[in-house]
């Protein structure tokens, strides 16, 4: 395997993005982390900023790690500031048709070599990859939310992934420190399979009024022993974001034990998404 991973360049500096970028310059890369306006991508490097701040302080690593990490990050609203990476990871928002349009954007100016990778929580690794000029060189590598907390990252092949993009990604996932849990390429993978449905079933639990929302999750955390009540982790999680996950999940399985709950679409047709948007389940203001 003669092709090294040295850069990585992320499209999207929310939450998703911004950690990605944070734990690929902790580990070494060097990185182009891109939003569509500057003042987003500002938001991304002052959360990674604050987030690096918190890691010293708990003494995970020093200061001039953490200085000299910032400064292999490199923030841009131009998408041209990509073509010399190694990496492409797409972490933009949970819509087919905006991951289609910016992997046409960036294809053309991209080398031939790079590996193309999407973040994607639930759309179908093989058609995103379809839609590019490079299937043989797309993976899904799915980071889990905070991504400098979590452990998990799933990859996924299309089914026209090579050998070699499938190694590059483990050794990749590997080098953050992070370990990888392979998932064919179905609606949702295998954590959203699981965890959305249970999600979606806290809402419909309390949209027919059979529990509060600090009932519903006080009864998880406490009865299940989750460490964060369903209904928190969707505002974690973003309520959009959970809402196209089910959506994916209802059309693709052409199950109705998927339909999203009518109070989730309500919530996200009022902008409440969740923490991101201050409010969502609770409120953050
Ligand atoms: P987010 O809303 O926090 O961030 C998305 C960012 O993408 C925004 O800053 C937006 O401006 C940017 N964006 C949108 N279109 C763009 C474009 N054309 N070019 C560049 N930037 C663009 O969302 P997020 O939670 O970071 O989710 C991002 C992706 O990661 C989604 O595919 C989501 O399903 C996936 N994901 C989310 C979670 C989670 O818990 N939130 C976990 C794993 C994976």
């Amino acid at each position: 395997m003669a092709f090294e991973i040295k850069s990585v360049g992320i499209i999207g500096a929310g939450q998703m993005g911004n950690g990605i970028a944070h734990v690929c310059a902790l580990a070494g890369y060097d990185v182009v982390l891109n939003d569509l306006e500057i003042d987003r991508v500002k938001s991304g490097l002052a959360t990674i900023n604050g987030n690096m701040v918190r890691q010293v302080a708990k003494g995970l690593y020093s200061e001039d790690d953490k200085q000299s990490a910032l400064t292999r990050i490199r923030g841009t609203d131009q998408t041209t500031d990509l073509a010399d990476v190694d990496l492409l990871i797409e972490a933009a928002v949970e819509k087919e048709e905006v991951k289609r349009k910016i992997f046409a954007t960036v294809c053309p100016f991209l080398k031939p070599e790079t590996i193309l990778a999407t973040n994607t929580s639930s759309i179908s690794i093989t058609r995103l990859a379809a839609s590019t000029d490079r299937p043989e060189r797309f993976i899904g590598i799915h980071f889990m939310n905070p991504v400098p907390l979590m452990q998990l990252v799933e990859l996924v092949r299309g089914i026209a992934t090579e050998d070699e993009t499938f190694e590059l990604a483990k050794l990749f996932v590997t080098r953050l420190g992070k370990t990888y849990a392979v998932a064919e390429d179905f609606p949702a993978f295998m954590v959203n399979r699981i965890l959305l449905p249970m999600i979606n079933e806290a809402i419909y639990t309390l949209y027919e009024g059979v529990g509060s929302v600090d009932a519903i999750d006080t009864a998880m955390r406490l009865g299940a022993n989750h460490p964060m009540g369903p209904l928190q982790l969707a505002d974690f999680i973003g309520l959009d974001t959970c809402l196209s996950i089910m959506q994916v999940l209802h059309e693709g399985l052409a199950d109705s034990k998927y339909r999203p709950c009518p109070l989730l679409v309500k919530y996200v047709e009022a902008g409440w998404l969740g923490r991101k948007t201050q409010r969502g389940f609770y409120d953050y203001r």
